[in-house]
């Protein structure tokens, strides 16, 4: 077990602290620290063997491609092949910002930051913790989600305590994070700009600065045959350790069967959770009852999950039914992450259930 140092900047940067986790990652270690979207895991993006050591403390499949995060617009050209024209006017509209682009990586790059790919995902985010750090560490740190593999990604530095204490070398805390899901990701490689994940940064978004932008194939098929683009986007994900049922339907149809599905349960001796909405809270009586956020603005909903998820797995819950949520704007995102965590459970309200 390692010592991991814990550093307090909820209240803003210090100095110290990011001179001292610069210092770490510049000498191959590991610091988790804030950014707008969730947690990163940081370490050297050009140091093969930092890079491996993120793998080993996450349990995450080398396969999957960890994202570089930069400080600056200018340090892209360094670790890319090319940067296209759609990829300057995005940047342009959307850096600082929960935006990752996918580009043919330079030689800088070592293939165990991306999974043996030849290229590269890079994102500039907005936080000052972030690039501060960043800045003092060199320029590039490889940063996936601070979480188990397989777990809900962090918005709170004890999300990263309770998963990776002991197996990193320090956790910056600077308070709650304020999206809340990771980052839009955006390939810029083919003909035409391609969203591989959903996220904050819409599609509707994106089309306003460069035109047509189209989704992945798979991001909308239930079919185990069609691959995603972003080989982390095929592993269940996100997910709390009670199975997660996602009820679709009207929004009546719906409350009624979440509360009958979870008096059966209750009655069968299981802790239930339920995760709704500030606008259905009330009409639930059995269960763990947490409202994600309210309808009328679903980065609401983005910003709370993960932390429910997790607060699932704390309380006991043995199974979870969440309301389905409209996938209009960020909502793309939201039901994106929700029905991974579910692993594709849908129970339709309305029709025989069979949970
Ligand atoms: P995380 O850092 O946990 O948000 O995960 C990073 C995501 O970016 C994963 O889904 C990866 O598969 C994806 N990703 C990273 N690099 C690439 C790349 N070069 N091509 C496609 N997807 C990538
Ligand atoms: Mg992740």
């Amino acid at each position: 077990m390692k010592k991991t140092i814990i550093s307090d900047m909820t209240e803003g940067i210090d100095s110290a602290g990011i001179a001292l986790g610069g210092k770490i990652l510049r000498e191959g270690g590991l610091v988790a620290f804030p950014t707008e979207t969730v947690y990163g895991l940081g370490g050297n993006a050009l140091d093969a063997e930092a890079a491996r050591k993120i793998y080993e403390a996450k349990g995450r499949p080398s396969d999957n491609p960890l994202i570089v995060h930069i400080c600056t617009p200018e340090a892209l050209e360094k670790i890319t092949a090319e940067v296209p024209e759609t990829a300057k006017r995005l940047a342009d509209a959307f850096w600082p910002g929960p935006m990752t682009m996918i580009f043919r990586k330079s030689e800088l790059v070592p293939e165990s930051t991306t999974g043996g790919l030849d290229t590269v995902a890079v994102r500039f985010p907005d936080h000052p913790v972030a690039l501060a750090l960043i800045r003092e560490a060199g320029g590039y740190v490889a940063a996936p989600s601070a979480n188990t593999s397989g777990r809900p990604s962090p918005t709170l530095a004890s999300h990263v305590w309770d998963d990776l204490r002991g197996r990193i070398d320090m956790i910056i805390d600077g308070g709650e994070v304020g999206i809340g899901i990771e980052s839009t990701i955006v390939d810029l490689t083919g003909p035409e700009p391609v969203i591989l994940r959903p996220g904050y940064i819409t599609q509707e978004m994106l089309e306003k600065v460069v035109g047509r932008v189209s989704l992945d194939r798979a991001l909308d098929s239930d079919d185990p045959a069609v691959r995603p683009k972003a080989p982390g986007m095929k592993y269940k994900h996100y997910a709390p350790k009670a199975p997660l049922y996602i009820v679709e339907g009207g929004q009546g149809a719906v409350q009624e069967t979440i509360a009958s599905l979870a008096e059966k349960a209750a009655s069968e001796g299981k802790k239930v959770g339920v995760i709704c909405t500030d606008e259905s809270a009330e009409n639930y009586r059995t269960g763990i009852v947490r409202s994600a956020g309210t309808r009328t603005d679903e980065a609401t909903v983005a910003a709370h999950l993960y932390r429910i998820l997790r607060e699932m797995d704390a309380l006991g819950a043995d199974v979870i039914y969440a309301e389905a949520f409209d996938t209009a704007g960020i909502g793309m995102a939201v039901m994106n992450r929700l029905m991974k965590a579910a692993g594709h459970k849908v129970i339709h309200a309305g029709e025989e259930a069979q949970a």
